[in-house]
């Protein structure tokens, strides 16, 4: 199958191979907009109701926030790369700055608390930047946007 093309079935076993069009967004676009914890795809701040919770849908661009079956699991993978890496960040500093007496409760405490808070405050944006990464590797097709963005797109 050609990039650019898709699949679809016609009757019981004939297959065409159909032209998609796509949007690609530039790449730093789609990045900085995750980190503001927007739609990668147009910028809207309408991709959450609230810290935890991602809407089906963007409200303004009409991508799927969750584009495919298993997409929860790349922001999983996000959320605990960067959770292990402030785990890490803090015992590294917290040893360094006190050692060579390890207040070992304190560092216990600290850890657990990082543990604790980080995959919290992570997790929109694990969700934002893993949609960031997916659109970068596959431009949405224009059957997952809105009609109505992409009348606005072309006026
Ligand atoms: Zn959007």
């Amino acid at each position: 199958m050609q990039e650019g093309t898709q699949r679809t079935m016609i009757g019981n076993a004939a297959m065409i191979e159909t032209a998609v069009h796509t949007r690609p967004v530039r790449r730093w676009s789609l990045l900085g907009r995750a980190l503001r914890r927007r739609c990668p795809q147009c910028g809207s701040k309408g991709f959450f109701s609230s810290w935890f919770k991602m809407n089906d849908h963007c409200p303004t661009c009409g991508i799927a926030c969750d584009r495919e079956d298993g997409h929860f699991v790349g922001a999983v993978g996000f959320n605990t790369i960067f959770s292990f890496g402030a785990l890490l960040i803090t015992l590294l500093v917290g040893t360094w700055i006190t050692y060579p007496h390890i207040p070992v409760l304190p560092m216990l405490g600290a850890t657990f608390a990082v543990a604790i808070v980080v995959p919290m405050l992570f997790w929109p944006f694990s969700q934002t930047l893993w949609m960031a990464f997916d659109l970068g590797w596959r431009p949405a097709a224009d059957a997952e946007l809105d009609p109505r963005y992409l009348d606005g797109l072309a006026g």
